[in-house]
């Protein structure tokens, strides 16, 4: 290759890198993209004014969000210019399906959520999510031969390569290939990844992690997974499995797990688990445990803030090895304050104390939609890589 041509292609791939930050994050200043991209503000400065100048990018008034700095105009943000079509996100959950219709821009232009056993239904629980994508994108008033492409996450790891669900964990899915299934189902490219992965990529482009290169993400809800995020990209592993802390041992011979071990993480903390415990003195009530613990019933704040210490020993070796920034907890319990709590205290207890102490535990800030926007997010970011 000529020393020219490999200039122009590394000039290209760092537009590339430009425009994929736009799509997930929306419109940014000049100084959010040297953050966001790692390259220099000369490269950013001049990247962009080349790709105003190719109608790609504008110039925009936009959610001015706050700037450091306080005198002084807020910086002039760019975003991509707004590309017809649409996108839409789907989370298949264990138990319910998401579903969102969004603009180019991200915009949400509808949103429906349907209870549904996903797990035990397997490619019947895809037939009724692309009948949901279908109304969803009546109720926003669009036309289905708009839709440009669907993301989609599955509540467990999908193998690198073959896309395929871990079916030792949904044994109802084996054989279901849920990338090529849908697809046919729903009429155009369906991409798909694991839902925590996807919750941590919407709270990095729109949630409580904006603009942090490291962070791990994790999900506390009936299933419990994490997404890591190193130098600003989601990092699967080798083998597509990387974030699941669920099925890390928690308590040595303990209670039986669905992945067929024991005393796994998930079957001390899943909320299953700590309705469970709880459901002897609450009864049915414990369906809303961060509701009872903002009511402050002492047992049930105890169980969130022990859990919590039990997310935190597991996560302190993950954030010892990876050295985050930010600890986003998500998922339903992401919002109850004793949860939180107990992270911290799991983590300074078994932590490296110097990780620890650059470490902040967020709760996550698009709570149970974090899933389906991050799958928008993806379809977005695809559909600008076409
Ligand atoms: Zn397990």
């Amino acid at each position: 290759m000529t020393t020219t041509g490999a200039l122009a292609r590394l000039r290209a791939g760092n537009a590339q890198a430009i425009t994929v930050v736009l799509a997930r994050e929306g419109a940014l200043s000049r100084a959010d993209l040297v953050r966001g991209t790692g390259l220099s503000r000369a490269t950013v400065s001049s990247l962009v004014a080349e790709l105003i100048e190719a109608g790609r990018v504008v110039e925009t008034s936009e959610r001015v969000r706050p700037h450091r700095g306080g005198s002084g105009r807020p910086p002039v943000l760019v975003r991509l210019s707004a590309p017809t079509g649409i996108v839409a996100g789907v989370d298949l959950g264990h138990r319910h399906v998401r579903v969102v219709v969004a603009d180019r821009a991200g915009e949400v232009l509808a949103e429906e959520r349907r209870v549904l056993d996903v797990d035990g239904l397997g490619v019947a629980a895809l037939e009724q999510a692309a009948a949901m994508v279908h109304e969803a994108v009546d109720r926003a008033g669009e036309d289905v031969a708009r839709l440009q492409a669907v993301g989609a996450c599955l509540p467990a790891p999908l193998a690198r390569g073959t896309r395929e669900l871990d079916a030792a964990l949904m044994p109802a899915w084996a054989g279901v290939d849920p990338e090529q299934d849908l697809a046919r189902l729903v009429g155009v490219a369906v991409h798909v990844d694991n839902d925590a992965n996807l919750g941590a990529l919407a709270e990095l482009g729109r949630g409580s992690a904006r603009l942090v290169a490291d962070v791990v993400y994790v999900k506390l809800a009936s299933g419990v997974g994490a997404g890591l995020v190193l130098g600003g990209r989601l990092h699967r592993g080798a083998g597509g499995r990387a974030g699941e802390l669920g099925h890390v041992t928690s308590v040595p011979d303990g209670l039986a797990c669905r992945c067929g071990r024991r005393g796994c993480l998930e079957t001390e903390v899943s909320t299953d688990r700590l309705q469970d415990l709880l459901r002897p003195v609450h009864g049915a009530a414990v369906e809303d445990l961060v509701g009872l613990a903002e009511q402050g019933h002492q047992d049930v704040r105890r169980v969130l803030h022990r859990a919590g210490q039990q997310v935190g020993r597991v996560l302190a070796d993950v954030v010892t090895a990876l050295d985050p920034s930010v600890v986003v907890v998500g998922g339903p319990l992401g919002r109850a304050a004793d949860v939180l709590d107990g992270v911290r205290v799991g983590l300074r207890d078994h932590a490296d104390p110097d990780v620890v102490g650059g470490l902040e535990v967020r709760s996550g800030a698009l709570g149970e939609r974090a899933e389906v926007l991050g799958a928008v997010s993806l379809a977005l970011a695809r559909v600008a890589q076409a």
